[in-house]
């Protein structure tokens, strides 16, 4: 009977029969996507990577391409002006981008893994119409979760959204806020009933030009310099009632269920970069000649730069499998941890290998090694730092056993 396994031979014909497609097999939108972005990303964005690494700033005409290129509302409906493709091809596209710039596609990342799908799948139509429209042509948005005091325990958080008649008057900070320079609106986390504890979280559209929200000077960082990251202080900001997005005191569940989608943006973010360190790496080891041999050619590099590229293999069927479980509806959060996780190791093994292969140039900014090696740091720490991945990984081995 087909479908049914009854014996061994059985099983076998089943499995070849309905055989699945290697996890590296992209549909034809699929390719298409990652074929368009690695010629976008190498005329329009990497000839400013230096420079907006340098200045911390990233470059407007940028941001303006990155619209123009439907890059910025990968899964949002036509309906609102976005490109109306799928989750997996953000990851393909977040992958690309760092593969060239790690802050770009940390851009890209947060606006369509977090802010967009917060709006698409809790806005109410007359949201959708007013953001989604903006946010796939010209409008960022910030994520707006921890505070200097809520990082790690992020449901600590004190943001006050104090109700008044039809609207909240919000008072409080915000730390680490990516993207905030450039962000016209703001999806702030504030509790609106501390005695209820984090059930009281409740996520507020806060528009860039409200009065009280200040967004203050970027922090001057390790890596990832292009991409702001500013403090937000809000002193006595006053939102209507109809800026609330989703429920009142569902905060906290729509932080975490972002989040976990959002972490295999950042593993795939972790992996470009890896990737795009590699490529530029391998080429030089080639070329270099040593003791009349290319470096290449010596057992003890051939052993390292094949291990690497093992793992950044792994790194990626990882981060593949998570994503087309969690577009397949299947569960994903033990998944997306570990490729979170993993490929955040990866990244810091890959760029710290790439730089001793380089020898001393390496070391130098005469090439993009040293900027990858400093970019890669951040996926050890945000969305959930490696510590809080592994915790939650074993929450659900656990739980696996408990039979
Ligand atoms: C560049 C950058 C961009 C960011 N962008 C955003 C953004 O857009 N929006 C936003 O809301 N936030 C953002 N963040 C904040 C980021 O998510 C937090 O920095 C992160 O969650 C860690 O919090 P923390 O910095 O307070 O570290 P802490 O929570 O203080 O952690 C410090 C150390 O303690 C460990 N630790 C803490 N608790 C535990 C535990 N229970 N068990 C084991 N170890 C533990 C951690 O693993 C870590 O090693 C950003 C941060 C940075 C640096």
């Amino acid at each position: 009977m087909l479908g049914v396994c009854t014996d061994l031979h059985t099983c076998y014909s089943a499995a070849v029969v309905g055989s699945f497609p290697p996890l590296q097999t992209y549909s034809e939108e699929e390719n298409m996507m990652r074929e368009a972005v690695k010629k976008y990303a190498q005329e329009r964005i990497a000839p400013f990577v230096s420079k907006m690494d340098e200045n911390s700033a990233m470059d407007e005409d940028v941001i303006k391409s990155l619209f123009e290129q439907g890059l910025m509302g990968i899964e949002i409906d036509p309906e609102y002006g976005g490109t109306g493709s799928t989750f997996f091809s953000s990851i393909l596209v977040i992958e690309e981008l760092a593969k060239v710039d790690p802050s770009v596609a940390v851009l890209c990342d947060i606006q369509n893994t977090l802010i967009n799908t917060l709006f698409v799948k809790l806005g109410t139509p007359a949201q959708k119409e007013q953001y989604l429209s903006r946010l796939s042509t010209d409008m960022i948005g910030s994520f707006c979760l921890s505070e200097a005091e809520a990082g790690s325990d992020a449901f600590a958080l004190k943001t006050r959204a104090e109700k008044h008649k039809d609207y909240y008057i919000i008072n409080g900070s915000k730390m680490w806020i990516s993207n905030a320079e450039h962000a016209g609106v703001f999806l702030v986390m504030a509790n609106v009933d501390p005695s209820a504890g984090y059930r009281g979280i409740t996520c507020f559209i806060v528009d860039q030009d409200t009065e009280g929200l200040e967004i203050c000077k970027k922090e001057n960082k390790l890596g990832l310099r292009a991409s702001s990251t500013c403090p937000l202080n809000f002193d006595n900001v006053k939102v209507p009632e109809k800026n609330i997005l989703g429920q009142i005191g569902h905060g906290y569940k729509y932080a975490i269920g972002m989040l976990n989608e959002g972490r295999i943006g950042i593993a795939a973010q972790m992996l470009g970069l890896a990737q795009g360190c590699f490529d530029n790496t391998i080429p030089y080891t080639r070329q270099r000649v040593q003791f009349g041999k290319r470096i290449f050619d010596f057992q003890g590099m051939q052993h390292q730069i094949a291990h690497v590229a093992t793992q950044i293999e792994a790194a990626r069927l990882l981060t593949y499998n998570a994503a087309r479980l969690k577009e397949a509806g299947r569960p994903f959060i033990k998944e997306a941890c570990m490729a979170k996780y993993f490929c955040a190791e990866l990244a810091t093994l890959t760029t710290s290998k790439c730089i001793e292969w380089m020898g001393g140039v390496g070391f130098t900014k005469d090439y993009p090694i040293e900027k990858y090696y400093r970019d890669c740091k951040i996926g050890t720490i945000y969305e959930g730092t490696t510590n809080v991945q592994l915790s939650t990984m074993a929450k659900f081995i656990d739980k696996e056993y408990d039979h």
